[in-house]
């Protein structure tokens, strides 16, 4: 969000200059560190205050500001730009001096033509969606190059001229007194943000920027067995960078709601098939349709076990790296029906009369695997 650059100073929007350097002066005085050891509050207000006194002071990014923009956002925490530390003249500057060479300066100017962030984007597509793949079409929200200057970020096209206030270096030296004595400094010109050269006429249309944000629509190609969370990368769809630099890529971060009959599991596919407690003792074919609408048959072999499971390989998702596709895991639950009517409840027991089984416990020595024997042959596995 764009910072309010007028409320952190206590100016109004039509401030004279004058007026504006009056109110940091104040600010500046309350919450100087050097007034203020040890007060990180105090350092933060200095801080925006130093900021929002050079925002305003200079016309170009004043503009973005009354545009509604933000000029420090994209300088901040790019290397050799940004605002660092107390902004003007703080103690970072002053134990540079100390330990560092003599008057700075070799840093010199940025380019002011500085390579885009990379975007990112996230976008929900179905199971199914993500079973056949997709071309889908996002919309994205990202700095572009201005039109108007093509990037030169001047209205006439012109070339930018040496700045007269640091000669072109990009940081200006001053004497600053402070706790520690007459200390000299170096800081970031104010006048030309640290490029060394300033825009005469900028560009109406986006402020020097030589970039504006605008919403487009692009198309996302989704390979068939892409993962939950995965990211496509877009070369050079990102955001246009400062002075028009080549843009960052953009990332679509593609996310797959859960689906009501499968469940996913890396390249295979699971589903619960209810079977009637008399198909699983007869065996029957369950039949499926699938995530493309193609129909599926499970087998069911005679005397299936509540819990079993029936794999089918090479019916569950595309595999993203390779050729040929997962499983299909059926899990198989064995419906027991809880009402019977008097005919059922007949043929029943006639069935029990038939078979010898007795209901009990399996032990060891019954001759059969008992039921924790087979449960620790699956964890075994
Ligand atoms: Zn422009
Ligand atoms: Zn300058």
């Amino acid at each position: 969000m764009a910072r309010d650059y007028y409320g952190i100073l206590g100016v109004e929007k039509n401030a004279t200059d004058q007026e504006i350097k009056k109110a940091y002066r104040k600010l500046a005085r309350k919450y100087h560190p050097d007034v203020n050891p040890d007060d990180a509050a105090a350092a933060e207000k200095f801080r925006e205050a130093s900021l929002a006194q050079e925002v305003l002071l200079d016309p170009q990014k004043r503009k973005v500001v009354d545009m509604g923009g933000d000029p420090m956002e994209q300088a901040q925490g790019q290397p050799g730009g940004g605002f660092g530390g107390f902004g003007g003249g703080g103690l970072g500057d002053i134990f540079a001096e100390f330990f560092g060479g003599a008057g700075g300066g070799s840093r010199g100017p940025r380019s002011r033509v500085q390579p885009g962030n990379d975007a990112l984007l996230r976008t929900r597509i179905t199971l199914e969606e993500a079973f056949a793949g997709l071309k889908k079409k996002v919309t994205v929200d990202t700095a572009v190059l201005c039109d108007r200057c093509s990037g030169s970020g001047s209205a006439s096209n012109s070339k930018p001229e040496t700045c007269t206030t640091c000669g072109g270096a990009g940081e200006i030296q001053e004497v600053q007194q402070s706790f520690l004595g007459n200390v000299m400094t170096s800081r970031q010109c104010p006048r030309c943000q640290g490029y060394g050269e300033v825009i005469k006429d900028p560009c109406t249309h986006c402020g020097g920027d030589g970039r504006v944000k605008k919403r487009r629509d692009i198309t996302v190609n989704i390979p068939a067995g892409i993962g939950d969370g995965m990211r496509i990368r877009m070369a050079s769809q990102g955001e246009v960078g400062h002075g028009g630099g080549p843009a960052g890529d953009l990332y679509v971060e593609t996310h797959i709601d859960r689906h009501s009959i499968f469940e996913r599991n890396a390249d295979d596919l699971s589903v619960t098939v209810r079977v009637p407690m008399v198909d699983a003792a007869l065996g029957t074919t369950v039949e499926l349709e699938h995530l493309d609408g193609s129909a599926v048959e499970i087998e069911v072999e005679p005397g299936t076990q509540p819990g079993e499971t029936i794999r089918l390989a090479g019916q569950g998702m595309p595999r993203l790296r390779s050729e040929g596709r997962g499983s299909l895991v059926a899990h198989v639950d064995v419906f027991i029906p809880t009402e019977l009517d008097k005919r059922t409840r007949e043929l029943l027991e006639q069935v029990r009369e038939h078979c010898d089984d007795t209901a009990g416990i399996h032990s060891e020595d019954s001759g059969e695997t008992s039921f924790f024997d087979r449960l620790r042959g699956r964890f075994r596995r």
